[in-house]
């Protein structure tokens, strides 16, 4: 089996035949670091899960009255329960697309759709690239990037 390091801006990693394992150093942004990481590496579709803790995250609601995203900033120490999300291609660019719950002091819990998180301790990733291109596009309706898988 193929075992290979490789680094970028932020991140390290370890591809084990198909799948990465990767490591955000502290005081990174999360999606600007993976984003940087799915470009390194050439990924367009694929699945992402991850864990590790944040002094920062700012979260997204999609309201489909106004058709647009309200954001709130949270600040403070929290746990990175979960991250999951995917990989696809918008507009010629690889995008990742996150959803994060974040466990609180108290024990309590916040999630949404992740706009940007800042890693204060670890941040540990796993990724499954599969070894297409998938497209999505914006769909006029609802607002949201949707795939199209005949593009
Ligand atoms: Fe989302």
């Amino acid at each position: 089996m193929e075992i290979q390091n490789f680094k970028g801006n932020g991140w390290s990693a370890r591809k084990v035949a198909q799948v990465y394992m990767v490591s955000i150093q502290s005081n990174s942004n999360i999606v600007e670091t993976l984003t940087d990481f799915i470009k390194n590496q050439n990924i367009q579709a694929g699945e992402v899960s991850g864990i590790g803790a944040v002094s920062e995250a700012t979260l997204r609601f999609f309201n489909f009255e106004t058709k647009n995203y309200a954001d709130k900033t949270f600040q403070e120490q929290m746990e990175v329960t979960n991250i999951s999300g995917n990989v696809s291609v918008i507009e010629g660019n690889p995008v990742l697309h996150l959803h994060i719950t974040l466990g609180r002091a108290d024990y309590t819990a916040l999630a949404g759709h992740l706009l940007e998180a800042t890693i204060h301790g670890a941040g540990e990733f796993i990724f499954y690239p599969l070894n297409t291109r998938v497209v999505k596009i914006k769909d006029q309706e609802t607002g949201i990037n949707l795939y199209d898988f005949e593009k």
